[in-house]
């Protein structure tokens, strides 16, 4: 049996923490390969390593020095190596990160150096190897992970390491220069691991006991998710549900590596499971898996008679869009009807009139409208193919808090149901929904 556990950065933040995790990884055998966050806060008014290493870099662009940012993260790491009372010389590594980050004037190269001094940090601490996320992680010409590489890499250098610390958040690029992922990206690095290993589990080890049904500012009492699937993960993210990175499930997800998010503070509790299709059939019985929703979206309604007859219409209705660089989030449609719905933040400087002008010149529409401040919000549950009458479930609650529906749409995945509604009713909607289906 092995597995991979990722400790996030509270997990990482002082050597009261260190303790926890260590405590978390001798308690298992299993336990092998860990990779580590750079410490995060201690409380919520500290900072975050990562984030003074950012620092450090403006400071370096800013002046050609690194004294004051610098200065920070050496405090934290020679307390730290203090209070865990280990025989470190961890002055002369802080020395030559410190003349590295001046000579490779690179804001990746600078940032990667809170992993990097963590996992040096915790290796000693635990007695494990320290394998470098450098020599394992490849990026190619275009900035994209090159899996197939790097998961050879991990292969060969780990195949015979019994126990090993790896910095999560960076690798090289493919002209060998230290090149991070994006915030949060050591959930990825313990993803690629747990692949490259073949591990049984992938234990993400954070601060909270997994998802919750939906956000707990707007229903306290939410639930934790016991089980999720890929795909609805997927949804959930997209919606903004965080806790982990949302490329983190593309490593391990063609393995069938499960992902547990589990507490570093309370490890007694089962945390939220992230699973295959076929695992979550099993054992689960909830049609209701997760609610997530964003705010301040803008719906183009189109109406136009005969709109489905008329070859290239939608065609013509995206080019618009994609001529003013704009994503479209989603396409509800009826037989003459189609509303284009697309973050507002997206029509800065005025362009949502030019948008619709250019549509009423393309497709010569009957009538086109606008609905701003729309929130959109997903109920997404894998058992919603099965069951009958989830979705008159959905709108029943939804009818009873007097929320007025804006639109409809649902994926044929019939994974979700995706409503809009006015950015006024948006909590209001989340919280019926929920109290709807627990
Ligand atoms: N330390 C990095 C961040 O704060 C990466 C990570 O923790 O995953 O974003």
């Amino acid at each position: 049996m092995i597995k991979v556990c990722k400790f996030g950065g509270t997990s990482m933040a002082d050597a009261k923490a260190f303790a926890q995790v260590k405590s978390i990884i001798n308690s298992e055998a299993s336990r092998r390969y860990i990779v580590v966050s750079a410490p995060g806060k201690r409380n919520k008014q500290d900072i975050k390593i990562t984030d003074t290493l950012y620092a450090t870099f403006e400071e370096l662009k800013a002046t050609g020095k690194i004294d004051k940012n610098f200065s920070l993260i050496r405090e934290r790491f020679t307390d730290l190596v203090k209070d865990l009372g280990l025989d470190m010389d961890i002055e002369k590594i802080l020395d030559q990160t410190e003349v590295q980050i001046i000579e490779n004037k690179s804001a990746d190269f600078t940032a990667s150096r809170g992993e990097y001094l963590s996992a040096m940090v915790m290796a000693k601490y635990l007695g494990f190897e320290f394998v470098d996320a450098a020599d394992l992680v490849r990026f190619d010409s275009r900035g994209n992970l090159s899996l197939d590489y790097t998961d050879d890499k991990v292969r060969q250098k780990l195949d015979g390491v019994e126990k090993a610390v790896i910095p999560g958040f960076y690798g090289k690029d493919y002209e060998g220069n230290i090149k991070t992922f994006s915030r949060g990206g050591s959930d990825i690095t313990g993803s690629i691991i747990a692949r490259g290993v073949q591990a049984d589990l992938y234990e993400n080890w954070t601060d909270v006991s997994g998802f919750l049904v939906c956000d707990p500012r707007i229903v306290p009492e939410a639930k934790v998710i016991k089980q999720v699937t890929y795909k609805e993960l997927r949804e959930l993210a997209y919606m903004g549900a965080s806790v982990l990175h949302p490329e983190a499930i593309f490593p391990v997800m063609k393995n069938k590596i499960m992902i547990n998010i589990k507490n570093t503070f309370k490890p007694s509790e089962p945390g939220t499971m992230i699973v295959p299709n076929e695992k979550y059939e099993l054992c689960s019985d909830s049609v209701v898996t997760g609610i997530a929703g964003k705010k301040d979206f803008t719906v183009i309604f189109i109406e136009k008679s005969m709109m489905n007859a008329e070859v290239g219409f939608i065609r013509k209705v995206l080019s618009v869009l994609e001529h003013y660089g704009l994503c479209v989030e989603h396409l509800p449609s009826g037989v003459d009807t189609l509303s284009v719905v697309v973050a507002s933040d997206q029509l800065k400087d005025g362009i949502l009139s030019d948008v619709v002008n250019e549509i009423r010149e393309n497709v010569s529409p009957d009538y086109v409208h606008v609905i701003e401040n729309i929130s959109l919000i997903a109920t997404v549950g894998h058992g919603m193919n099965r069951r009958v009458g989830t979705a008159a479930k959905l709108f029943a609650a939804l009818a009873k808090e007097n929320i007025n529906l804006r639109m409809i749409d649902q994926g044929s995945s019939e994974l979700n149901i995706i409503i809009g509604v006015e950015n006024s009713d948006y909590e209001k909607c989340i919280s019926a929904i929920y109290k709807a289906f627990n």
